[in-house]
């Protein structure tokens, strides 16, 4: 049997153009050569390679739906597919590459002056700068529109007091956009890391998202010039938030990859593993009634997100369909790497399968960019109309 196959049980590649064909495939061709052989190493030793980030640069990764400042401008679905492909190694690459694009060069393209892209975008689509997004506050996770991080006008510049928890990339980046509660309300600053009063301390001993660098981000009287403020970033959250719907729509894409992997090892290992009058596992009634969920489960995936993919390459994709495929996709995906790695026995604990290491990815990712219940009250929010979490402060 092929290995990583690409599960496509109802031909999805039908509906692929040639494009979007062209561009999974260099990605996956990119995972399984330079990925996949080394990134247990990687996920033990706790480390994020930055020389990734000039491979994603070349890939096509960084900046991939920019248009312009040598941005790809490439389709959702484009998008979709490269993140597919980059969790299929593990969901700590596609976070660096979530991270880049969604919540720092998407909210300088969208909210920065002609100057702040100048000065950002090409660089960062080069892979030369990284980037990270801080908004989340060691007391304010699912509800930041109480984040306490103040800016206050001083002469002609902000001065910035707060602390930022659990930030992707915090301490590997050369710009920050901090999200800070001035006179008039919340809004995104672009804070570069060697600022006097910034610091960036990395957070150890992860079970999880191991291959990805988090960290607190500490702004103690931190100066930035006027400039320094996102000027197209209204008062409020709205602005932050439309940032997290970018790398919700990229992360809902990652977790059909994290299946595929878990799916597709667990069938091979099934196939050869005998036990029981030396028949292969997979013979079993139990073992392909679990074969036959999980492919189901990705194969309703898959199709969400390309239905999302393409309304949202129409312009009609909404919040709340992002955020139904961002929660159903990261259950389904921790489900699956679940019953891979029971289905693996003792073997599934190992460092020799991958299924254990995107399972223990997958708890972060169920968790950051909306938590699994949070996305069920914006759901339910959508449905009935009525917020059952507390409405932000403001
Ligand atoms: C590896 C990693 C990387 C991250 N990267 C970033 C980053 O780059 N930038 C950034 O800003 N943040 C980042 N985060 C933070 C992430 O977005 C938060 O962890 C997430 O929003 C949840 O917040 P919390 O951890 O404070 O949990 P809490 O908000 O304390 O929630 C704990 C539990 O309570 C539940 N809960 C909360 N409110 C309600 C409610 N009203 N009703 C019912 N249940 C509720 C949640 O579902 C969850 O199960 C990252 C997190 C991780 C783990």
């Amino acid at each position: 049997m092929k290995k990583f196959q690409g599960t496509d049980f109802v031909h999805l590649d039908g509906l692929l153009t040639e494009e979007e064909v062209m561009v999974r495939d260099s990605l996956r061709a990119w995972v399984e050569d330079r990925v996949i052989p080394v990134v247990d190493r990687l996920y033990q030793e706790d480390e994020f390679p930055l020389e990734w980030r000039t491979e994603l640069a070349e890939l096509g990764v960084l900046g991939a739906g920019i248009q312009g400042y040598g941005g790809g401008g490439l389709s959702n679905v484009c998008r979709g597919l490269m993140y597919q492909e980059l969790e299929r190694g593990d969901s700590g690459l596609r976070s660096f590459a979530s991270v880049m694009n969604g919540l720092v060069m998407y909210p300088i393209e969208r909210y920065g002056t002609r100057e702040q892209k100048e000065r950002w975008l090409p660089a960062l689509v080069r892979g030369e700068k990284v980037g990270c997004y801080g908004l989340t506050e060691p007391d304010y996770g699912s509800n930041p529109g109480g984040l306490l991080t103040r800016a206050e006008r001083v002469g002609d510049g902000w001065l910035l007091n707060g602390t930022k928890r659990w930030i992707t990339n915090g301490s590997i980046s050369d710009v920050a956009v901090v999200w800070a509660r001035t006179a008039e309300g919340i809004r995104g600053f672009l804070v570069e890391t060697d600022t006097e009063g910034f610091s960036a301390p990395r957070i150890e001993q992860k079970w999880s998202l191991r291959a990805s660098v988090t960290s607190e981000l500490i702004l103690e009287d931190c100066l930035v010039p006027e400039d320094a403020l996102l000027p197209g970033t209204e008062v409020g959250l709205g602005a932050a938030l439309s940032c997290l719907n970018q790398a919700r729509y990229g992360i809902a894409w990652g977790a059909v990859g994290v299946m595929m992997a878990c799916y597709e090892e667990a069938l091979e290992y099934v196939l050869t593993r005998r036990q029981f009058d030396d028949r292969p596992l997979a013979s079993h009634q139990l073992v392909q009634k679990r074969l036959s969920h999980m492919l189901t489960e990705l194969t309703k995936a898959q199709l969400l997100v390309l239905r999302i993919g393409r309304l949202k390459d129409e312009g009609r994709a909404t919040h709340a369909h992002i955020s139904m495929a961002k929660r159903n996709n990261c259950y389904h995906a921790l489900d699956i790497a679940r019953t891979a790695r029971d289905m693996l026995g003792a073997s599934g604990i190992t460092h020799e399968y991958q299924c254990g290491r995107h399972m223990l990815n997958m708890e972060s990712v169920i968790t950051y960019e909306g938590a699994h219940d949070v996305h069920h009250l914006i759901l339910g929010h959508e449905i009935t109309g009525i917020p059952a979490y507390r409405p932000p402060r403001e």
